[in-house]
């Protein structure tokens, strides 16, 4: 009998079916046999989700290269009472990774975040359809207890793509949030140099310090780059790339000096940055990429009597610091900035799950101009 009767095609499949004529991705489902096989089998079968994800073949030595991911597909057992089944929508690669990377094991799959839809649910507080942001890495399906799942806030409107999740409302406007207003802490009138300028966390710092009443000085990697800060309201904007003297272009940039310097580049950069800094100035040291890649010796750091007798403050920090109310009101008000207009985005949106090497070795060279997004 059950060798007869076909079984009634879940939403799952049905989802499946209804993508692959719209042209997406089929690959992680096994679909495309599913007529050749017995039908008792495929009653068995029926609910075998497969999930490709890339895994770090080998580790990093300077440069990524394709060498070091592999794709895999691994089946995934069924639920189990308060887990859900997610499908990754949107992707994110970021610099972080980088660095991440080397406590990885060789095989383990790549981290980071993803806005993913639940498609099938033993666990009541996500029904099937909640759109959540997960950290189950570069997976194009996955297993969640629930207990690191994110929903999208209520007043997410239709209009804005969830993606943001990823970037201005999400990990990369937080750490804009975070490092300009807390670390920094920033006041209106002040004078903000900012790097990386036109990436995912710099297009947000800049916005953010002139919505404070900043002056924001911001140095990007191309000439479009730049005419996008100049866009975004960027006081003055330049391409340290051409320039002739990054230092002589900062001195005319800001004949007094800076009061916050966001600090996303590190290395060379910031030793020319650091000694134009104000009395009392303050540093968030966000990131340092152009040193992730690098093999050779690290550069000296910036001259000690700079730090000592301009009697700047120099911090690190990650954004995972901040956490519960805190973070809850600053995704509020970015998510209020964005919906009033207040501050643009831009997405670096690469098509194909089977791309996603390619985009993050793409982004770390400078090739996306705001945040880096792969869509699934
Ligand atoms: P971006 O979107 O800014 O992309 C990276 C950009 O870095 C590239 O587009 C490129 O822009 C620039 N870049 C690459 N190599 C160099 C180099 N040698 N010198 C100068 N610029 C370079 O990335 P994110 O906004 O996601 O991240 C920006 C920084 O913030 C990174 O350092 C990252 O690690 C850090 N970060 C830190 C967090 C924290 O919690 N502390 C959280 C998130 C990010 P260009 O064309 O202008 O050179």
């Amino acid at each position: 009998m059950s060798g007869s009767v076909p079984p009634s095609p879940s939403t799952f499949l049905e989802k499946s079916e209804t993508y692959w004529r719209e042209g997406h991705d089929l690959s992680a489902f096994r679909v495309l046999s599913i007529a050749a096989q017995p039908r008792r089998r495929l009653a068995k079968n029926f609910r075998m989700v497969y999930a490709k994800s890339w895994t770090l073949k080998k580790h990093f030595e300077g440069s990524p290269t394709h060498g070091n991911f592999e794709l895999k597909t691994v089946e995934l057992p069924p639920l189990n009472n308060g887990e859900v089944l997610l499908e990754a929508l949107f992707l994110t690669v970021d610099p972080y990774m980088r660095v991440a990377a080397k406590r990885l094991k060789e095989g383990d799959t790549m981290m980071g975040q993803q806005v993913a839809r639940v498609v099938e649910s033993k666990n009541s507080a996500f029904p099937t359809g909640t759109m959540v942001v997960a950290s189950s890495g570069w997976t194009t399906h996955s297993i969640s207890d629930g207990k690191d799942l994110e929903k999208l806030p209520a007043e997410w409107p239709d209009t804005l793509p969830v993606s943001l999740a990823l970037g201005t409302v999400g990990m990369t406007g937080l750490t804009a949030y975070f490092g300009l207003l807390d670390i920094c802490g920033v006041k209106g009138g002040e004078t903000v140099m900012v790097n990386a300028a036109a990436g995912a966390v710099g297009s947000a710092v800049g916005q953010i310090a002139k919505l404070k009443g900043c002056k924001v000085v911001g140095a990007a990697g191309s000439d479009e780059k730049v005419a996008y800060l100049k866009k975004l309201g960027y006081d003055v904007a330049f391409n340290y790339k051409t320039v002739e003297s990054l230092e002589e272009t900062l001195k005319k940039a800001s004949p007094d000096g800076y009061d916050c310097y966001f600090d996303n580049v590190g290395g060379e950069f910031s030793n020319i940055v650091i000694p134009q800094m104000k009395k009392f100035g303050r540093i968030a040291i966000c990131g340092a990429i152009s040193v992730y890649n690098t093999t050779r010796p690290l550069p000296p750091g910036p001259p000690p009597e700079n730090i000592i007798y301009q009697q700047l403050r120099m911090e690190g920090f990650i954004v995972t610091r901040w956490q519960g109310d805190v973070r809850q009101k600053a995704l509020k008000d970015l998510l209020t900035w964005v919906l009033e207009g207040k501050i643009q985005y831009r997405e670096y949106i690469t098509e194909g799950f089977e791309n996603m090497p390619a985009a993050f070795m793409g982004m770390l060279k400078g090739e996306n101009l705001g945040k880096t997004i792969v869509k699934a």
